[in-house]
């Protein structure tokens, strides 16, 4: 056990609720991890909350606990902690900062999970960096902008959408309603998408064949293991998803100027498959010539599922 402050960190996502008591050095005591409900209303998701907040607190590292961090998908009011909207829960203008402090008299402070993430990979990653952003590429595209030491939000928390930045008017729906998002064209959801069309077209082919095997759909899953497994057809939907990858790295950097450029998420584990398209389109799209205005590294994240609660108990720290 180490000394110092710990507080709880809770990350909340469209599938699971993970959270763990997080020491200042980013230790992580005590693991929990619940379904996220089916009706992730407001109320249940207060009960599952404070279940898992008095499980953590009454473990053995739970003694010093100071504070909660949550990092949560969807809009989240900053400082305020009231999460606006989540695209795949059910939640809508939940107050969960109050109704946290409220419900275990600790001090509270509640981020978008992307933000929290990347404070994680700032602060404590392998490439720990003042000026950098972190892109998760998992079931959609998160992001946590870190400028001069600070998570950048925009004035009510609201900014830093990096997943629904536009790379393509014309291309697919996006599950915010827009067309051509970034998240519409580089994340899980997007490699389900095309994995699905190639399988159409090639019945017999690796993609369609790995997903008859488990007796399901087509997932992006069967694409990473055909592409893995050397299958031309997937390995060309990870260039094309790479590729939209270094578009909006290159559009994003042409803003802010990054000295890092790190990508989580569930989606990095295909490694170079995923990262060289990406590093490629990056440079072809980059501002301004490399003496001048050179390109960031773009690099695989250090956390992996875990950025998220390990960045939320370090907020928590930081802010309370
Ligand atoms: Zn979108």
């Amino acid at each position: 056990m180490t000394n110092g402050r710990r507080a709880i960190g809770l990350d909340i996502g469209g599938t699971k609720v993970a959270g763990a008591i997080v020491g200042e050095d980013g230790t992580v005591h005590g693991e929990l991890r619940r379904n996220t409900p089916d009706n992730s209303d407001a109320v249940t998701m207060n009960d599952l909350l404070r279940g898992m907040v008095e499980e953590l607190r009454a473990s053995e590292a739970g003694a010093g606990v100071s504070a909660i961090g949550v990092g949560a998908a969807g809009t989240v009011e900053w400082p305020v902690g009231r999460i606006r909207w989540a695209p795949n829960n059910n939640y809508e203008n939940w107050d969960l900062r109050a109704d946290l402090e409220a419900a275990t008299g600790l001090p509270a402070v509640v981020d978008n999970d992307g933000n929290v993430a990347g404070l994680a990979e700032a602060r404590l990653g392998q490439v720990r960096n003042d000026d950098m952003i972190l892109l998760t590429v998992g079931t959609g595209v998160g992001a946590g902008i870190v400028l001069g030491g600070k998570i950048y939000r925009g004035p009510h928390g609201l900014g830093a959408e990096v997943g629904h930045m536009n790379v393509n008017p014309d291309g697919p729906l996006c599950g915010c309603g827009n067309h051509g998002c970034l998240e519409s064209m580089a994340s899980g959801t997007a490699l389900t998408r095309m994995g699905r069309s190639a399988a159409a077209h090639d019945p017999e082919g690796m993609i369609a064949g790995l997903a008859a095997e488990s007796g399901g759909e087509v997932t992006g899953r069967h694409v990473t293991m055909a592409a893995m497994a050397g299958d031309r057809t997937a390995q060309s939907l990870f260039g094309r998803l790479g590729r939209a990858l270094g578009v909006g790295i290159a559009s994003v950097n042409a803003i802010f100027e990054f000295e890092v450029v790190l990508i989580g998420g569930g989606l990095v584990d295909a490694g170079e498959l995923l990262l060289e398209p990406a590093r490629r389109a990056a440079r072809e799209f980059h501002y301004g010539p490399p003496g001048v205005r050179p390109l960031p590294p773009v690099l695989p994240a250090t956390y992996k599922g875990d950025a998220g609660k390990i960045g939320a108990g370090l907020l928590a720290l930081e802010e309370t």
